[in-house]
């Protein structure tokens, strides 16, 4: 049995780790290594209420600071890896310190992805991961006029939604064809381009950046067909790119990601790692990849630490995220890749809607729900159990989303 565990990362997936590792009984060291300085705290309102001045910092932290060593966790905020030594058992800190580990758990999370052209230093260019960024891209709002979002994903229209309520002129620049390309269906790209439209965000599809312009400061975003866009600030939001470099660099098997099995074991007995550094294995559609999730996180940390104690692992759970943009909330269950079938049930127009996304087969693979708590709870439980059911069904507004579910085949 383990006598000593080391997390390296302090986030939500090290912090999920270090809560289960005590429930499931386990009462030795337990120390978690982070290198943001801060005690763990939750990133999803940095581009929500807390960007908006909301909600403090204490809301977002997962622990008040003098709690976690009273729950016996000696969490360093200040003591980034910079190697795990696989041999001897033992990290290394930056600054040189080595510490012994039984069992290791890699939560590193990941990084925003840089953009590289001319002028992309000046200030006012912004990116979004940390309560640090956020901290800044709020000074630069509250003073700017107008802001150009490079990226029209989840975070670029999180804070679009933000710039907005705070009164700035808003223009998201994207390359694709479509808002959320990479990680909604049509519909809900649409959706999402028209709710923007109706709070007077311009949003520019098919747009390639070229560079920025500015003196001191960025003033202007230059497009490759000639166009300028002037703005105050810019936010950049082009993804994220998996802190996995100490792993690679010990020999831990990574493609996109740590590679991890069903226990968020990496290929080395006494190394777990979990959150949005992994690459993991998805049974519910038989592929493998990296989610960027709360969820994500939670699930795999909680699996790592079953599997560390010896105990029973957490049932899965479909994998699930959020965006809150204006007073919409969607919530997504599941994976609509692979789905040939989308069925609305409810009015778009109402901004209370779903969209199940089906197999041809009629399985319900994902949910996408608008404004709709309940379809998205009995959505994400049907997806789990792999039902299936008919489209005439789903967008029969006189099944009760309750009678709905009775009415599916697993
Ligand atoms: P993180 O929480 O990023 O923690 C990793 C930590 O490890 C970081 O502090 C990092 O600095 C540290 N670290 C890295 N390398 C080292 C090292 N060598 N040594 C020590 N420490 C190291 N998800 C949702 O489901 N819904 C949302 O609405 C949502 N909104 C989001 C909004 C924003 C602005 C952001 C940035 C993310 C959002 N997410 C959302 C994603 C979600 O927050 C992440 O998926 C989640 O935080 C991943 O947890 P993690 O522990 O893997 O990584």
């Amino acid at each position: 049995m383990a006598k000593s565990i080391v997390i390296i990362g302090a986030g939500q997936a090290a912090t999920q780790a270090a809560n289960s590792l005590r429930q499931y009984g386990f009462n030795g060291k337990i120390t978690m290594l982070g290198d943001e300085g801060i005690a763990p705290y939750q990133r999803p309102p940095l581009s929500k209420a807390y960007l908006m001045g909301e909600i403090e910092i204490a809301r977002l932290k997962f622990r008040d600071d003098d709690q976690w060593e009273r729950d016996g966790i000696d969490m360093r905020p200040n003591a980034g890896v910079a190697n795990i030594d696989r041999a001897a058992k033992m990290v290394v800190t930056k600054s040189g310190e080595k510490i012994a580990y039984d069992n290791l758990i890699i939560a590193t999370g990941s990084r925003v992805r840089k953009i590289s052209c001319e002028n992309s230093e000046l200030k006012g260019i912004h990116y979004l991961r940390t309560l640090a960024q956020s901290d800044a891209l709020k000074a630069d709002l509250d003073k700017a006029k107008s802001i150009a979002i490079i990226g029209a994903g989840y975070i670029g229209l999180e804070v679009a939604a933000i710039a907005r309520k705070k009164g700035l002129s808003v223009t998201v620049i994207e390359l694709a064809p479509r808002v959320l390309a990479r990680v909604a269906t049509p519909i809900i790209s649409q959706y999402f381009e028209n709710l923007h439209a109706s709070h007077g965000v311009n949003i520019m599809t098919n747009c390639a950046l070229k560079a920025f312009g500015g003196k001191d400061k960025v003033q202007r975003v230059l497009l490759e067909d000639g166009r300028e866009i002037a703005a105050d600030v810019v936010l950049v939001g082009i993804g994220i790119v998996p802190n996995c470099e100490i792993a690679i660099d010990a020999g831990i098997i990574c493609t996109n990601g740590i590679d991890v099995d069903e226990n968020a074991g990496t290929n080395d007995a006494n190394i777990y790692a979990c959150g949005d550094c992994t690459n993991r294995q998805l049974e519910l559609y038989g592929i493998r990849m990296r989610l960027e999730s709360v969820h994500n996180a939670i699930e795999q940390a909680k699996l790592a630490a079953a599997h560390i104690m010896g105990a029973e692992p957490p049932k899965l759970d479909t994998p699930w995220f959020w965006s809150d943009q204006y007073d919409v909330k969607l919530q997504i269950a599941g994976l609509s890749n692979g789905a040939t079938q989308h069925i609305v049930r409810g009015n778009i127009a109402d901004n209370k809607f779903a969209v199940f996304h089906l197999n041809d087969d009629n399985r319900i693979l994902a949910v996408d729900a608008i404004n709709s708590p309940g379809e998205f709870l009995i959505g994400k439980k049907l997806v789990m159990g792999s039902a299936k059911i008919a489209p005439h069904i789903i967008s029969n507004l006189d099944i009760s989303i309750k009678e709905l579910a009775a009415l599916a085949v697993e």
